[in-house]
């Protein structure tokens, strides 16, 4: 797959390597505590700033994700940043956010295996990376996406938000279903409590003033 890479891929890779190496909790990338490890090619540490207004908390890398050392970047984890920004858009803040997931390594059982859940031990071993992800990023909401974060991080983050995971939404129907529509206002919601940057009007206002003004004319 590397091969078929352009040179702006590559280039990106190896900002993205570098950048990673400078993230604190890359100290995890050849952890072996959990049979995870096996059959994994990359540990994914997660990705955003530290301090951050949110952290949201998936349930664990997939195929893309193992192969480029990101969450977040494959079918759902673009139906996910879909969400993110149709959240903007509506409510015209976005807040800075740090994405990780209950698991650091791809749950598989063979090599070009397929994806499954992660097992309890498998997160047990996991926490203590979740829990410094979670010191470092001293988020203002943690978000915790799909049951098995819910089930299984739920009573260590008790003020967390539950939202469906975005592979959920994807089984639905993706950006058409009524479900992306809910988790986009639940996220908008989200957005407004924790504030972040405002980088333009809220859509809703805008659409007052435009009604305001027709009124007018
Ligand atoms: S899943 Fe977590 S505990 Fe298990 S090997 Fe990967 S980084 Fe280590």
């Amino acid at each position: 797959m590397f091969l078929m890479q352009s040179g702006s891929d590559l280039q990106f890779r190896i900002i993205y390597k570098m950048k990673l190496a400078n993230n604190p909790l890359w100290k995890y990338h050849k952890c072996k505590k959990c049979g995870l490890y096996a059959f994994r090619k990359n540990v994914v540490i997660g990705e955003g700033d530290f301090p951050s207004d949110i952290l949201f908390i998936g349930e664990a890398p997939g195929k893309s994700e193992d192969l480029l050392s990101r969450p977040f970047i494959g079918p759902s984890g673009r139906i996910f940043r879909e969400g993110i920004k149709r959240a903007s858009e509506r409510t015209g803040i976005v807040p800075s956010y740090y994405i990780t997931n209950t698991v650091g390594c791809r749950p598989t059982d063979e090599y070009h295996g397929k994806n499954r859940e992660p097992m309890k031990e498998e997160i047990v071993s996991c926490f203590p990376r979740l829990r410094e992800t979670e010191r470092l990023v001293n988020p203002k909401r943690i978000v915790l996406l799909g049951q098995v974060a819910q089930y299984y991080c739920g009573s260590h983050f008790p003020n967390s938000l539950k939202l469906l995971h975005p592979s959920y939404l994807l089984r639905q129907g993706g950006i058409e279903c009524s479900e992306f529509r809910n988790f986009v206002r639940e996220l908008s919601d989200l957005f407004l409590e924790v504030g972040g940057k405002v980088v333009s009007k809220p859509k809703r206002m805008i659409r007052r003033t435009r009604k305001k003004k027709r009124k007018k004319s």
